[in-house]
């Protein structure tokens, strides 16, 4: 790619998807000079970004997600607004394959002019999933999209990830609620600002009792003086229904929530979290290596306590 910086900087300001699309390419990969110029192409297109409302959304695989984020987009897309859908997926890393973003999922939403779909970048730790994703935002946003959707799986690896990244995280859920709350770890429980009954459709009642269970654990989970109080709603992904519902309270909250504040939060968090993997970095590259594993292994069988362990390593 002959200076990709320049040939990408307007047709991606200007929205072109192909200059987006190859744009988060040259974010995920790990060739240093491709690191060198996604950099230098994030530096240039900050000051557009920012302009979006971010939502995270998760469930366990066959709640729904991706049949919710087509009738969501479809609906928001159509209403003017630009849709990016993004997905977050460890477990891609260890399969080598992407199961979710997958365009085929969302058939309607891939060819919408209004619709830029990613599937999850396959390869890499978590921690690089998540700073390719957090470009991957940047990006969009840069290019127009107004809702960015980003997309995990509901097994508890990525969700605080995701959470510290978007404005508001939704989680859905399904009507049998009560087998359903405990297969939901209380930690994604407590990330959720809009818990959704999908597939009310299926057993109309269930839903009902199901919103009404979840509404009140997330009284419980909640402090007093929070700022938001997170609210569980029923929706049918395959009929529409409840749909229009999530995204007056996705707006409701925006309108609540000082989300600029939250903003700085997240990216000094993001720095705080990119300086640790820094410093990390270069104290390994001076590390004697062998020294490292023989304090490993007596602390491992415990002829040293692991803080002694640090302390002797951390003295030279
Ligand atoms: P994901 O794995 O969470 O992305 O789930 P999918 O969106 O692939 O949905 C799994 C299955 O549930 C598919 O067969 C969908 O058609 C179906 N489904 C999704 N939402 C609804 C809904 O609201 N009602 C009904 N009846 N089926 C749904």
């Amino acid at each position: 790619m002959a200076d990709p910086v320049h040939s990408l900087t307007s047709p991606l300001l200007a929205g072109s998807r192909r200059a987006l699309a190859k744009a988060i390419t040259l974010s995920e990969s790990t060739r240093p000079e491709h690191e060198a110029q996604a950099q230098a192409l994030l530096a240039e297109v900050l000051p557009h970004a920012g302009k979006s409302v971010r939502v995270g959304l998760t469930g366990v695989p066959g709640v729904g997600k991706s049949t919710f984020i087509e009738a969501l987009g479809m609906a928001l897309a159509d209403s003017g607004h630009r849709v990016a859908v993004l997905a977050v997926d460890p477990s891609s890393a260890r399969t080598g394959g992407s199961i979710m973003g997958d365009k085929t999922r969302m058939p309607r939403l891939t060819v919408h002019p209004s619709a830029f779909i990613r599937p999850s970048p396959a390869g890499g730790a978590l921690g690089g999933v998540a700073r390719r994703t957090r470009e991957a935002i940047t990006l969009c946003e840069a290019a127009g999209y107004d809702v960015v959707l980003v997309e995990t799986v509901g097994v508890g690896q990525s969700e605080t990830q995701v959470a510290a990244m978007t404005d508001l995280f939704v989680l859905l859920t399904l009507p049998n609620a009560g087998d359903e709350l405990q297969g939901i770890k209380r930690g994604i429980m407590e990330l959720a600002d809009v818990c959704v009954v999908n597939k009310a459709d299926t057993d109309p009642p269930a839903a009902v009792r199901a919103q009404t269970e979840l509404r009140a654990a997330l009284n419980l989970l909640t402090p007093h003086d929070a700022p938001w109080r997170p609210v569980a709603l029923r929706a049918s992904a395959l009929t529409g229904e409840g749909i229009p519902e999530v995204w007056d309270t996705v707006q409701d909250y925006a309108g609540t929530v000082d989300l600029a504040l939250k903003r700085r939060v997240q990216n000094g968090l993001w720095f705080d979290e990119l300086l640790r993997e820094a410093v990390w970095r270069a104290f390994q590259r001076g590390l004697d290596a062998g020294k490292l594993r023989e304090l490993r292994a007596e602390v491992e069988v415990g002829r040293l306590t692991a803080v002694q362990g640090v302390a002797r390593l951390m003295s030279g």
